[in-house]
């Protein structure tokens, strides 16, 4: 609680004729104050988790779904499925990968993306929701790609540029080989605007001129 000395003090923040009004708490007092709505938080989440748990301990199968559900959860630390439910991590990560919730494969090849962290499927799924939420969105993430098929993008957009270099050389090279008249009014094959050339004295002009 804050006490009324204190600038943050609510007392009379909301009457727009009271003496007080309203200052923004400092920097650190709102970093204090989000730490504390998160630990506050956790505590709460994690005392759900505990719950949950328990009240299931004569269903094991409803323990073990409920692990692979809860495992999915970012906010959710594993450790605290390990202890609600008695087992170590590594023995809920095998559980949960026994009976996965959701499968991930290479939009590129259809390979199944296995041997993931927990974080990683976490981070897929996320991902894929992104990806499919933003129609504008033309690269799919690389998280959702092979290893192979990652390579082989980054390899192709390499060539593409490659390509692209030596086409512009090639079109550079055969701009100057035109004798110069022709040059004065030259239409860029790859823009298709007019450069003025002539005897501009600018940069640009310049470039294509030499
Ligand atoms: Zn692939």
């Amino acid at each position: 609680m804050l006490h009324k000395d204190n600038p943050d003090y609510r007392g009379d923040q909301n009457d727009p004729f009271g003496e007080d009004f309203f200052l923004l708490p400092s920097e650190e007092e709102i970093r204090a104050r989000a730490e504390q709505i998160l630990g506050d938080n956790r505590d709460y989440l994690r005392f759900y988790v505990e719950q949950a748990i328990w009240y299931a301990q004569d269903n094991p199968d409803l323990v073990k779904v409920m692990l692979s559900l809860l495992w999915l959860w970012e906010a959710i630390d594993p450790k605290w499925l390990a202890e609600a439910s008695f087992m170590t991590v590594s023995d809920v990560r095998n559980l949960t990968e026994s009976q996965p919730v959701m499968t991930f494969n290479c939009l590129d090849c259809g390979t199944e993306l296995a041997d993931k962290s927990r974080l990683q499927g976490i981070g897929m799924q996320h991902s894929l929701e992104d990806y499919c939420g933003d129609k504008t969105k033309n690269t799919p993430p690389v998280n959702l790609l092979c290893g192979p098929c990652h390579q082989q993008r980054k390899d192709n957009a390499e060539q593409q540029a490659d390509l692209d270099r030596q086409r512009h050389q090639a079109l550079l090279a055969e701009y100057r080989g035109r004798p110069y008249e022709d040059r004065r009014q030259w239409v860029c094959p790859v823009s298709t605007d007019s450069l003025p050339l002539g005897h501009s004295t600018s940069s640009q002009s310049n470039l294509f001129v030499l």
